[in-house]
């Protein structure tokens, strides 16, 4: 049996920075690491990997086709691996560690689930080198259009599909996954806590909540062209500089989030300047919009108003729209996970976008548990939840897994 955080100890060295954060981007050396991990610790425990055809891995105690046939498909837990860039050490790999120590302390008991129990590591969650946020779980579903996933290229021009096939996936049959899809019972992701609901002074003081809905969540590319010349001989009339057109982006998307007091949420958290010289006024800048709220029109609205202020068309990346988890299992998770006192769990929202999310809209029974963050912060090195909380979310997992296999 293997302590969460001996397990997160394992995955610690893989992609990590001299920052102390994480690189660990889509179809990388580093996500092979990480999937060679995943497949250890899977192997360790007697448990059959399967990688799915839009390459998410999948690891079983038991026939999961079987338990299909008797009209009683498995439990999944699990999360993903892979990082935003400097990422946290929790953000993925807590739900996955924990689902692992979660079926130790089940069998430690000597039980056996009845139904398979399945540990999912999904692809591509962050989207960070290819755009596209859940891209694993979003093919895996079709919410992805397998051409679209297949030509998406990163930073340095290679296509998703070039990078799959390196790291030995058969692109051709990647796309929406019947068989897979129809092994999943049910689907529980626990993850850290991107925010302080659980963490906050009058917040319910306990470690572990349970998800009640993610907000809409979007991604757009703003194209700003201009025209490069001389920093010092260009007079200002004569410029055409795409920067000035960023603080307007810039600007516009915190003043339109503003205005909605707290109903959206807008950042522009990625930018890359052509030539990117000090004494070169650009000749353009591209910008990611990142924008979310509970109301998907107003998060369009949102977006056309930055689009509006700097007069360019914003181009959607990326769009996940609002997801309320299945109600009846919140409800049975949250009583589940009842204090001695009897009372339930605390239910809680979020504004951070998770594969649980993906699996949600597909019209799979979902939910998701969230472990204590003391801070609040995360996709950023500081992330942090303490020892004792990460223990209590595997135990947390373990009922869960007592309670629904
Ligand atoms: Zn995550």
């Amino acid at each position: 049996m293997t302590s969460v955080d001996a397990l997160l100890a394992e995955l610690a060295p893989i992609g990590r920075a001299a920052s102390g954060g994480y690189r660990r981007f889509a179809w990388t050396r580093e996500d092979a690491a990480l999937r060679e991990w995943f497949t250890g610790a899977a192997r360790d425990r007697g448990l059959d990997v399967v990688t799915d055809r839009a390459g998410n891995l999948w690891a079983w105690t038991a026939d999961p086709d079987a338990a299909v046939a008797a009209g009683r498909p498995g439990l999944v837990l699990g999360s993903h691996l892979d990082s935003v860039p400097d990422g946290g050490a929790f953000d993925g790999p807590l739900g996955v560690a924990s689902a692992f120590a979660a079926l130790d302390a089940v069998r430690a008991t000597g039980a056996e689930p009845a139904r398979p129990l399945g540990i999912a590591c999904f692809g591509d969650e962050e989207g960070a080198r290819f755009g596209v946020a859940c891209a694993g779980s979003k093919l895996l579903t079709g919410a992805l259009d397998p051409d679209r996933g297949r030509g998406l290229t990163d930073g340095g021009g290679t296509t998703m599909a070039e990078a799959m096939a390196a790291a030995g996936l058969d692109v051709d049959s990647v796309g929406r996954d019947e068989e897979t899809l129809r092994r999943v019972g049910a689907f529980v992701e626990l993850h850290v806590e991107q925010g302080r609901l659980l963490s906050a002074s009058g917040g319910p003081g306990v470690a572990v909540g349970v998800a009640s809905s993610i907000v809409a969540h979007g991604r757009w590319r703003l194209d700003l062209r201009g025209r490069a010349d001389h920093a010092g001989t260009t007079r200002l009339e004569d410029r055409d500089d795409p920067m000035l057109a960023l603080a307007t982006v810039i600007t516009a998307a915190r003043a339109a989030a503003e205005r909605r007091g707290g109903r959206a949420v807008a950042t522009v958290g990625k930018v890359l300047v052509q030539p990117n010289g000090v004494n070169a006024i650009p000749s353009q800048v591209t910008a990611w919009l990142d924008a979310r709220g509970p109301a998907p029109d107003d998060v369009r609205a949102l977006v056309a108003e930055v689009g509006g202020a700097a007069r360019v068309e914003p181009v959607e990346e990326s769009w996940i729209p609002p997801t309320v988890f299945d109600e009846d299992l919140r409800d049975r998770l949250a009583l589940v996970l009842a204090g001695a006192d009897g009372v339930p769990a605390p239910v809680l929202p979020t504004g951070a976008g998770h594969d649980a999310g993906i699996l949600a809209a597909a019209g799979i029974p979902t939910g998701m548990l969230f472990v204590r963050n003391p801070t609040g912060v995360s996709h950023s090195p500081a992330e942090h939840a303490e020892p004792a909380d990460c223990a209590a979310g595997v135990a947390a997992l373990a009922r869960v897994v007592q309670a629904l296999a």
